[in-house]
């Protein structure tokens, strides 16, 4: 029998796979020229880690997790997202002597077994950075900036934060038992999930899709409700996003669906893409680390999917900007000149030396299928004279020119066309 992928998994090949090296590395490059650096990770954690932190009352822990006994009897979970390894791993490794805030962004594979539907994988790759160690509100808007600054470098227009608070330990104790109050009116309403939500996880329920439009706006908000500390950093981070020009909007409904947050929540959407679909989210930490056990340090991060960003290139017609292709073709005892050539074109060019090196009219069919843009071809004549012969296969125009000369003249036999 054919051995396929597995359900839920997923080969990326072809221009798939292009744009997502595009992405990543486009994420890569923006973050460290914000002074971000990498930190890598691996897949397999204890399953607690996420119980602490995710929260075992979301969807995640509950429902979607990876989870298994290895040999020794340990229980371990693929990881569902990034986040609460960062945080272990800054609390194991005492990340808290460093320069603090440490900065540090990560690409890699996340699993969560989801109902698999179009665009929606099993194992999904995000990349994501963390500004751990410090509360000042500029750091939530620097976060959002890098964010910004990736999906403008994609091409993505129109971009826009949806923001809210969540207030902290102090404030949302209170404002989540006037939710409670407020809801149970509706119970009737609500639906099975989040009526099982109700007591242990209220704030779930303004994100929840099912509910109506009229029923959230009725309900208490939590940015009403913030403590003076809560309600000073909110302002600032507004105040903040206007300073540097970032447009953002208030969403009193949103809360992201991970229990460590604290504080700031966001997602950023491009209204060019219909603002209902974000892009990435992220938020403010400030509990994670001293839940998992290390001493109280502040952060703030976000994460992307990585499929999803494909999906909005592909829509977009994203072009990659590749180096265009040269396609050698010679006679087989001059493949150590090839070669030379090769070398020296391989700065400007992606350079493909003909496999076979038996005919040159073949030679240059094959070229043709591989899409190359211009041939280089050594034959016998081209040998002798320490020349070569350089085919627009466009124009189909040809000129055979001395080997110092073949950069400039390729150039030319380009733009002439
Ligand atoms: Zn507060
Ligand atoms: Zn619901």
């Amino acid at each position: 029998m054919e051995i396929k992928t597995v359900k839920g998994f997923k080969d990326i090949l072809g221009e798939e796979a292009t744009l997502f090296e595009e992405i990543e590395n486009k994420a890569k490059s923006v973050a460290q020229s914000f002074g971000y650096q990498p930190i890598i990770l691996p897949t397999v954690e204890q399953s607690e880690l996420f119980d602490r932190s995710i929260g075992n009352t979301t969807d995640i822990v509950e429902k979607e997790m990876f989870t298994f006994e290895d040999k020794g009897g340990r229980i371990l979970a693929l990881r569902p997202e990034m986040t609460a390894s960062v945080a272990r791993s800054f609390i194991e490794h005492h990340l808290e002597t460093s320069a603090l805030p440490l900065k540090i962004y990560y690409f890699g594979q996340c699993f969560r077994y989801e109902n698999p539907q179009k665009g929606r994988y099993r194992e999904f790759y995000q990349f994501g950075i963390e500004a751990i160690g410090d509360i000042s509100p500029v750091l939530d808007v620097e976060v959002i900036q890098v964010a910004f600054e990736i999906l403008r470098h994609l091409g993505i227009k129109d971009l826009k934060v949806k923001l809210n608070s969540i207030g902290c330990r102090t404030c949302r104790p209170n404002y989540k038992n006037l939710l409670i109050e407020a809801l149970k009116i509706h119970y009737d309403e609500l639906c099975n999930d989040c009526k099982k939500r109700l007591y242990k996880n209220p704030l779930r329920i303004l994100d929840c899709k099912k509910e109506s439009q009229e029923l959230k706006k009725s309900l208490p908000k939590m940015v009403d409700y913030l403590c003076t500390d809560c309600r000073t950093h909110f302002e600032k981070v507004k105040t903040i996003l206007t300073q540097l020009g970032i447009p953002f909007e208030c969403d009193p409904n949103l809360v992201r669906g991970l229990d460590y947050y604290s504080k700031t929540v966001f997602e950023v959407v491009s209204l060019e893409l219909g603002a209902q679909n974000a892009l990435l989210g992220g938020g403010r930490y400030d509990y994670l680390i001293e839940d998992l056990g290390g001493r109280s340090t502040p952060g703030v991060g976000f994460a992307m999917g990585i499929e999803r960003l494909i999906e909005v290139l592909k829509k977009r017609n994203y072009t990659v900007n590749k180096l265009p292709k040269v396609y050698i073709v010679y006679d087989q005892q001059f493949i150590t000149f090839a070669n030379e050539i090769r070398e020296i074109i391989s700065k400007e060019y992606v350079v493909e030396l003909d496999p076979k090196g038996d005919n040159i009219k073949k030679g240059v069919e094959r070229a043709s299928k591989r899409g190359a843009l211009l041939v280089f071809i050594i034959g016998e004549n081209e040998a002798n004279n320490n020349a070569i012969t350089i085919k627009n296969m466009k124009s189909g125009k040809q000129i055979t020119v001395k080997r110092e000369e073949m950069l400039k003249s390729a150039k030319e036999l380009i733009e002439d066309d």
